[in-house]
C-alpha cells in the first residue's frame, strides 16, 4: 500500500507524520518527495547511502544547421529560447526539458545533452528503507526527480509512505498519482483550515480516498472537525500540542522510536489508515 502525506503548507507536521508512520510499519519504505527541502533523512539518519544523479535533456543548437526560422522560439512556452541577431540562445535555467523544440526543428539543428538537476539517495534506518530526492538549488522543476523516485516503488508490495511537497501545485499532483490513500495533515487554526481546503480539493480532483490528521491539536479543534464533518472526511487522529513531541522533533528524533506513547499513537494511526483503505476497497468492489 502507498500512503501519501500532504499538507497545504510547510511546517504543518507532514514530515512528522510521514517519518513516524514509516517508523512503526513493518519493513516499510519512506520516500521523501519534498525535493526542494527534503528533511526526512535528518530524522532517519540512514546508513549505507547510495547516490544516483538525476538528469534531464537540454537542447543544444548547431549554429551551422540553424535556419533562424524561430519555430522553436515561438513554441517554447517557458521562454527558454531566444533568437538574438540570428543566433539562437538556450536559457537552460528555465528550460523544462519537455523536448518539444528538438522534435519540431525543421533542420535537425537541435540535439540534446544531459544536465544534472539533482540526485536520489537511498539507505537504511533500522527496518526502514529511506529514499530521498534532492533538487539542486536554482533548478526549475523537481518533477523529473519525483517521477524517478516513484518509478522505484511502482511495483512495491511493502508499506510505502510518501512524504509529499507542501502545497497543491503540479509537483504535489505527481507525488500522489499512484497513492492508494492520502493523509491530509492540518493545524486547528483559520490558516490551517485554509491550507487543508487546498489539499482537500486536490485529493477530490484525483478521486483519492483520504482522511485528516489534526496536528498540534488543542482542546477545541472545532474549525477542522466541523469542516471534516460537513464534508464527511474521517479524522484519523489528533496529535496533541505537546512540548515533549516538539523537543524530540526539533532534536531530529523520531518520537515513535523514543516514546511508547507516541509509538502507540502512530501504530493506531497506521491501523486506522489500513482499515480505511480496506473499507474503501470493499465499498468500490
Ligand atoms: S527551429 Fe531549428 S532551425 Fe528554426 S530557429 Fe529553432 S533551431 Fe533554428
Ligand atoms: S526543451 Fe522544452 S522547455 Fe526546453 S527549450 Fe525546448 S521547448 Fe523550451
Amino acid at each position: 500500500m502507498k500512503y501519501a502525506v500532504l499538507s497545504g503548507k510547510g511546517g504543518t507536521g507532514k514530515t512528522l507524520v510521514s517519518v513516524n508512520l514509516a517508523a512503526v510499519a513493518k519493513n516499510p519504505i519512506y520516500v521523501d518527495c519534498d525535493v526542494e527541502e527534503p528533511n526526512g533523512h535528518l530524522f532517519f539518519k540512514p546508513r549505507g547511502i547510495k547516490n544516483e544523479a538525476v538528469t534531464v535533456k537540454i537542447p543544444v543548437v548547431d549554429e551551422d544547421l540553424c535556419l533562424g526560422c524561430r519555430k522553436c522560439v515561438d513554441f517554447c512556452k517557458f521562454n527558454a529560447l531566444a533568437s538574438v541577431i540570428d543566433k539562437l540562445i538556450v536559457f537552460e535555467e528555465v528550460c523544462h526539458a519537455c523536448g518539444g523544440c528538438m522534435l519540431l526543428c525543421p533542420n535537425n539543428a537541435l540535439t540534446e545533452r544531459d544536465k544534472v538537476i539533482g540526485e536520489i539517495t537511498s539507505g537504511d534506518s533500522e527496518t526502514v528503507k529511506v529514499i530521498s530526492g534532492i533538487l539542486n538549488t536554482g533548478e526549475t522543476s523537481g518533477i523529473p526527480i519525483i517521477k524517478k523516485l516513484l518509478a522505484k516503488i511502482v511495483n512495491e508490495k511493502a508499506t510505502v509512505v510518501i512524504d509529499c511537497p507542501p502545497g497543491s501545485a503540479c509537483i504535489v499532483m505527481e507525488s500522489i498519482r499512484d497513492a492508494d490513500y492520502c493523509i491530509l495533515v492540518a493545524e486547528p487554526t483559520v490558516f490551517g483550515l485554509h491550507n487543508l481546503k487546498m489539499v482537500y480539493e486536490l485529493v477530490k480532483l484525483f478521486n483519492k480516498p483520504h482522511g485528516v490528521v489534526i496536528n498540534k491539536a488543542l482542546k477545541n479543534n472545532h474549525l477542522i472537525n466541523d469542516f471534516c464533518c460537513e464534508n464527511e472526511i474521517t479524522v484519523l487522529t489528533e496529535i496533541p500540542f505537546d512540548s515533549e513531541l516538539g523537543q524530540l522533533n526539533s532534536n531530529g528524533e523520531i518520537a515513535a522510536r523514543k516514546s511508547a506513547a507516541y509509538h502507540d499513537l502512530f501504530s493506531t494511526l497506521l491501523q486506522t489508515v489500513v482499515k480505511e483503505v480496506e473499507h474503501e476497497t470493499v465499498a468500490h468492489s
